[in-house]
């Protein structure tokens, strides 16, 4: 019997359901106005700057995600999981990062039965800062099963 690949997995989880993971290494170190707190990294609601970190949540929120993380480090994105108990997880960050961060969502799940789907992006150009990532890779992922007309309007805004 053929088992189900991860991205079908997520792509039958309800997008309210889902949440997104991103290493706080994607956005640009030297004009990045954001700060932490115990959550992850806040954006300012008027950031001005081209920084992928804020396109990619605002597609997630845009689509109903129930919440968007930018760790600094895999203990805050274990926190972040725990307190929102997803049923789908995006995440992009370095190997080391989503080998920890994968073992420890296994770990909060009491049966692997729970463990929710994860579909995970390595970066493009590692390094801790200013990294990169194939933006439509990762797009695509926070897509997956999204109704077409929600993902079309999304183009048509011109939101990327
Ligand atoms: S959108 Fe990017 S540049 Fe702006 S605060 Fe967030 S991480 Fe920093």
């Amino acid at each position: 019997m053929k088992l189900d690949t991860v991205e079908e997995r997520l792509a039958r989880v309800d997008l309210t359901k889902r949440v997104l993971l991103l290493s706080h290494c994607l956005r640009p170190s030297q004009n990045c106005p954001g700060k932490f707190d115990k959550k992850g990294l806040r954006c300012p609601g008027d950031c001005a700057e081209d920084c992928v970190i804020g396109r990619f949540s605002r597609v997630a929120l845009g689509l109903g995600y129930k919440g968007v993380c930018v760790a600094a480090g895999g203990a805050m994105a274990l926190r972040f999981v725990r307190e929102y108990s997803p049923e789908g997880i995006v995440a992009v960050a370095c190997d080391r990062e989503l080998v920890e961060g994968v073992d420890g969502v296994k770990g909060l799940a009491e049966a692997e039965t729970q463990v929710p789907p994860i579909v995970v992006v390595p970066l493009a150009k590692d390094g801790c800062v200013d990294t990169e990532v194939d933006e439509e890779k990762v797009l695509r992922a926070i897509a997956l099963g999204a109704p077409s007309e929600l993902v079309n309007s999304r183009d048509e805004r011109g939101h990327p």
